[in-house]
């Protein structure tokens, strides 16, 4: 079947739901001849899946669905995704995929601290394992006393982990000078946006090569991509899942390896299919074949979220890149703040940055705006200020003040 009769098919069996009933009311599937047509299709947000709670996505009948998952309501009303037998053994394939990916075999013992419950995580890296075959041990998060025990005395030589909690667990087998006992070999961890420098701690106090696995709760969870043993990119799994990449703003396809938001259509989901999945996640399409022989396309590794991009004058700017600069050049410190304002008919982009009394302000505002300029392509204006002057907040997006509209 090609792919566009996947997407039909998939389609189909969406508008069995509540939801989609609505969403795409007064669609004919007939009237989808083209990819085209079905990129005319609207997209589904992660807001449109809140008024559908609890079960408005459910798209087969009770008999049908085995399980329920969800995404953590602390900002609202909760997700929930019902899953029938067949998605949780899709999910496994995948997850069993990802992990041969990695070079993971049935003779590896996997160490798995992600949580178990309503969060797709744990169950999923534990699914996964069972069925490549693999000694599991399902530890879930916390007790690092605990963990590294287990970790000495059962020989995990397989870690998965968030990023976070695999640095806490370096950290804590290099104080306690037990890195010789540790037979970790490989770490899935869970992708997020992380910088280089904590790969490279993480990978050298563990003395392992790391793996970045990606997903969502929305589409199965985590295992429905992972990088190869090449490490240019995650391989996604698109036998189960039809990807696009756009401009977030305003919705436009972009063509493969410009950067913009990825979009999600499930080709396999029975218990709630879900049509151009807006992920909010940034990343680009890799061109070409990996040399690794993997025939799946091929997606680069997260650079944040949509929701923090700004777009001044032609360039676009995330956060993780602003704090990246800021980082390389010394005597800086990694708070900041940008305030855009659309002044004679031009924007401007102020970026304010804090440093030491004594520091050396007009070169640091030269060195900040000529490296903003080297890796962004804008020359922001750049305000030194004390430190400690600019307003501290647990929240990335309230470093950006978009005054222009
Ligand atoms: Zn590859």
């Amino acid at each position: 079947m090609n792919t566009l009769d996947q997407i039909k098919q998939s389609i189909q069996k969406a508008m069995n739901s509540a939801f989609y009933q609505k969403h795409f009311a007064g669609l004919n599937i007939e009237d989808i001849k083209t990819m085209d047509d079905f990129k005319k299709l609207p997209f589904t947000d992660k807001e449109d899946l809140r008024q559908a709670y609890p079960l408005g996505l459910q798209a087969v009948p009770d008999e049908k669905i085995v399980r329920i998952h969800s995404s953590s309501g602390t900002t609202g009303t909760p997700v929930i995704i019902p899953y029938t037998k067949k998605d949780v053994e899709d999910w496994a394939i995948m997850f069993k995929r990802c992990y041969e990916t990695a070079g993971c075999t049935n003779l590896d013992r996997i160490h798995i601290t992600p949580g178990y419950g309503l969060w797709t995580a744990g169950i999923g890296f534990q699914a996964g394992a069972e069925l490549l075959g693999a000694l599991t041990i399902p530890m879930g998060p916390g007790n690092t006393d605990k963990q590294i025990k287990m970790m000495i005395d059962l020989k995990s030589t397989v870690i998965c982990a968030t990023s976070s909690y695999a640095l806490l667990l370096a950290e804590e087998i290099e104080k306690r000078g037990v890195r010789d006992k540790i037979h970790l070999k490989k770490g899935v961890i869970g992708s997020e946006r992380w910088g280089e420098k904590m790969r490279k701690r993480i990978a050298g106090e563990l003395g392992v090569e790391l793996y970045d696995i990606y997903g969502l709760t929305e589409i199965y969870g985590p295992g429905i991509g992972i990088n190869c043993q090449r490490q240019s990119g995650m391989h996604i799994w698109t036998d189960y899942m039809y990807i696009e990449i756009i401009d977030p703003k305003t919705g436009q396809l972009l063509p493969d390896n410009e950067a913009g938001e990825l979009v999600i259509t499930t080709l396999c989901k029975e218990g709630a299919p879900l049509i151009r999945y807006r992920t909010h996640d940034l990343t680009r399409i890799i061109p070409g074949k990996c040399e690794c022989g993997l025939d799946y396309p091929r997606i680069a590794t997260l650079i944040g979220r949509s929701d923090d991009m700004v777009k001044v004058r032609g360039a676009i700017i995330y956060p993780s890149r602003v704090e990246e600069i800021l980082s390389s050049i010394d005597g800086v410190s990694s708070e900041y703040q940008i305030m855009i304002d659309h002044l004679n008919g031009k924007d401007i982009l102020t970026l304010f940055f804090e440093t030491a009394k004594n520091a050396d302000a007009a070169n640091l505002e030269k060195a900040v705006e000529h490296e903003f300029k080297q890796k962004i392509g804008l020359t922001p204006k750049a305000k030194a200020v004390g430190m400690g002057e600019l307003p501290r907040s647990e929240k990335k997006s309230t470093r950006v003040f978009d005054n222009r509209y």
